[in-house]
């Protein structure tokens, strides 16, 4: 049941007051116009925990564009979100309550990256090096370039390249603000680089999967993170009125049309499915390589995740899903279902879309962090937790009684390799 404050929302929402300065939200081209809501676009945020009692006003405020977090904890009936200038009147009016947890000067104060981090420069730097090293069984493969021109690496590990083995895929950094999942799929290419050749288990996955990480999807968020924008979300697109970013995670052509179409919305789901160069990087990446198993690294919600996410029905694999889904939540105490279920309805989702288009064993995970830019040692004892998941999941792919896997349409495949 939606709520009944829902229907007073549209007087309200910023959906409206945008209209009003000849802003169309979802209109192929927006023109930039000068207003006086203009400036609250490149306000600072706060970030605030809001209490609610039923799943359907968490969607209603997702629709109302309020930037909702993963971390949406039901047995309490709370959720952390950011607000602005202009996000915050639609949550006052929705009489759920709500408080601030940072201010907008605490969070100016805070900068861009924590002590620890590495960089998109670096990150770069050590998957060049790692190809270069092992030439025998790593292959480093630019699978596309962000809107601002970087690349977007992908590391390939396997000893038998072009030989059928069964395909995995470890991704993150789509959600630029969320640092540790970087950390964890850097450190998983060290890993299996490092292991190759002496540790068992590493040799015999190098020998037998075709592994692909893909560390930083969205490079040019990143880089805003690193400039300060420490509550950058999406990628860099420039909308109207000083609005910018299309989330990359929302753009994929799967249910794209009950995605947020407002541009200020840190969901805001694009002109049209994949509209944007990142989530098209990965679109093509899984039509050439038909992944049996993934996951896309998140934070900080302590989740796995798995489609479908416009719905809260389930799968008809659902229960392959959760028997995988929950060997990997268990020893992490993490909460495990369906992103409908779990956190809220999400539409054009890269799991949901890999799924439903290959029949992939797609997983999300959020990591359980004190918040998106936690301490890196968060981030290393999340690394500590996760190396053998990462295995498993590797694992898994090729797993001959796993039934999950359905040869889904074929997409014209660009030769990005
Ligand atoms: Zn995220």
């Amino acid at each position: 049941m939606i709520p009944s404050w829902t229907r007073s929302l549209p007087a309200l929402s910023l959906a409206a007051a945008l209209a009003g300065c000849g802003v169309h939200p979802g209109a192929a081209t927006v023109k930039t116009a000068a207003g006086p809501q203009a400036a609250a676009f490149t306000q600072a945020r706060t970030v605030a925990r809001i209490h609610f009692s039923n799943p359907a006003e968490l969607e209603a405020l997702e629709k109302a564009g309020v930037d909702l977090f993963e971390n949406v904890d039901r047995a309490h009936g709370t959720v952390g979100a950011t607000l602005t200038a202009l996000s915050r009147p639609v949550l006052e009016k929705s009489g759920l309550k709500f408080e601030v947890l940072q201010s907008a000067e605490a969070l100016a104060a805070k900068g861009g990256m924590p002590a620890g981090y590495r960089s998109v420069d670096q990150v770069y730097t050590e998957l060049k090096a790692i190809a270069a090293a092992h030439p025998d069984f790593v292959k480093l493969v630019e699978i596309g370039k962000s809107l601002e021109g970087r690349s977007i690496f992908a590391l390939n590990f396997t000893s038998k390249p072009g030989t059928g083995l069964p395909a995995v895929r470890i991704n993150s950094g789509q959600h630029a603000r969320e640092l540790p999942p970087v950390e964890l799929t850097t450190n998983l290419t060290h890993l299996l680089a490092d292991g190759y050749g002496k540790d068992q288990n590493l040799t015999r996955l190098i020998d037998t999967r075709d592994i692909w990480i893909v560390p930083i999807v969205n490079p040019d968020g990143r880089f805003k993170v690193q400039e300060g924008n420490s509550m950058w979300r999406k990628n860099t697109r420039k909308l109207g009125m000083g609005a910018a970013g299309v989330d990359t995670n929302r753009n994929a052509d799967d249910h794209w049309d009950g995605g947020d179409s407002m541009q200020w919305a840190d969901d805001y789901h694009g002109e049209k499915p994949f509209s944007e160069p990142e989530s098209s990087a990965m679109r093509d990446l899984c039509g050439k390589m038909r992944f049996k198993s993934s996951i896309d690294v998140h934070n900080f919600a302590g989740m796995i995740l798995w489609p479908p996410g416009y719905s809260t029905d389930f799968t008809k694999d659902e229960a392959h899903f959760k028997a995988v889904g929950g060997k990997l939540a268990d020893h992490l105490n993490y909460k495990a279902g369906t992103i409908a279920r779990t956190i809220y309805k999400t539409y054009g989702d890269l799991s949901t879309w890999e799924y439903d288009t290959y029949g992939t064993l797609a997983f999300g995970a959020e990591l359980a962090d004190s918040g998106f830019s936690a301490p890196i040692s968060e981030a290393q004892r999340d690394w500590t937790a996760w190396q053998s998941n990462f295995t498993y999941l590797i694992d898994e792919a090729g797993n001959p009684n796993a039934k999950h896997v359905t040869d889904g349409p074929k997409l014209p495949m660009p030769g990005i390799f």
